[in-house]
């Protein structure tokens, strides 16, 4: 059985029950702070999406009820299934040197003729708008320190102010890190060495799994396989970060089977944990990006 956000699951066979990391409530606090600010700088966000990916189409969703609640401007730009790189390459370019535009993303996954063309569409994003921080200006200044994580990848982003919010603190401790992703494994490894952490990175050839989580003192897990992490990988009392994201007849669960949460002293509900931090931090980006702009 997977980690659901029912509370009541977490109780079972536990003497103390895990504390849950709400990221419904650090979002809405990190949003709260940020109204303010795009009260008084306006930032845009775009958000680009190709094709109707039923996924997609619920985080873009997302995405534009937290813009609506911090009084931001948006636009969603829908591009039919078909596009050609040509058209969606000048739409980059529009909205590089729009000066309306705070910031934007492009949704991925795009169809399949576009999917492999990822890295050119990143590459050719205005660092200054890359507000999803994928691209490699970004991600580079990232490994020089935390003042220079301007604009990081959203859900590592949210992932730090998440552990901030509930006081977690990660100096001199182990965090294990299941998951290399570009997006979220690698950078979230940067920014908590950054922040002091000892970190130790797990992927698909990692030997031993369970001795690596084992060990952890903060665990994050960022395959996208239901049920990966169990019980017996976790030591008691361990702080779960759980990113996961699947879809199963149960409904949506993360990588971390519920015998998880009767050991660890905190987790991430799946849904309601991580998704909407990663939102919120977007959010953030939008606001941090438009700061830097009228700056230069
Ligand atoms: P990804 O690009 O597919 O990366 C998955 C990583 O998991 C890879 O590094 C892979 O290793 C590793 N892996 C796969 N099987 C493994 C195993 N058995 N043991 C150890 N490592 C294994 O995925 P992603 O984009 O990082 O996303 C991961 C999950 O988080 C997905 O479910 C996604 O939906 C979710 N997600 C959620 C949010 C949110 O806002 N909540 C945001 C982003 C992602 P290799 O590199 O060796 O292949």
């Amino acid at each position: 059985m997977a980690v659901h956000s029912n509370i009541s699951s977490l109780y079972h066979g536990n003497a103390m029950p895990a504390q849950i990391l709400s990221g419904r409530e650090a979002a809405d606090a990190l949003l709260l702070t940020l109204k303010p600010k795009v009260k008084k700088l306006d930032p845009k966000l775009v958000v680009v999406q190709v094709g109707n990916d039923p996924a997609s189409a619920s985080y873009i969703k997302q995405k534009f009820k937290s813009c609506e609640a911090v009084g931001m401007r948006s636009e969603h730009i829908h591009l039919p299934e078909d596009t050609e790189l040509a058209t969606l390459m000048d739409i980059v370019t529009k909205l590089n040197t729009d000066t309306d535009v705070t910031g934007f993303i492009v949704q991925v996954p795009l169809p399949p003729a576009l999917q492999a063309h990822v890295p050119e569409i990143v590459k050719a994003i205005d660092p200054k708008k890359d507000i999803d921080g994928f691209g490699a200006y970004n991600l580079g200044k990232m490994f020089l320190s935390v003042e220079f994580e301007h604009l990081p990848p959203a859900t590592p982003g949210g992932i730090v102010i998440l552990l901030e919010h509930y006081k977690i603190p990660v100096k001199g401790r182990h965090v294990v890190i299941v998951g290399r992703s570009n997006t979220v494994g690698k950078p979230i490894a940067v920014m908590l060495l950054n922040r002091d952490a000892t970190v130790t990175v797990c992927h698909h050839h990692t030997k031993n799994l369970a001795d690596l989580t084992r060990q952890a003192d903060i665990l994050i897990v960022a395959v996208g396989k239901a049920n990966l992490i169990t019980g017996d990988m976790v030591k008691e009392g361990v702080v779960v970060i759980d990113v996961g994201m699947n879809k199963t007849d149960a409904g949506l669960v993360g990588d971390c089977d519920a015998s998880v949460a009767e050991k660890a002293s905190a987790i991430t509900p799946v849904p309601g944990g991580v998704g909407p931090m990663t939102v919120a931090s977007l959010i953030r980006n939008c606001v941090r990006a438009k700061e830097r702009q009228l700056q230069k």
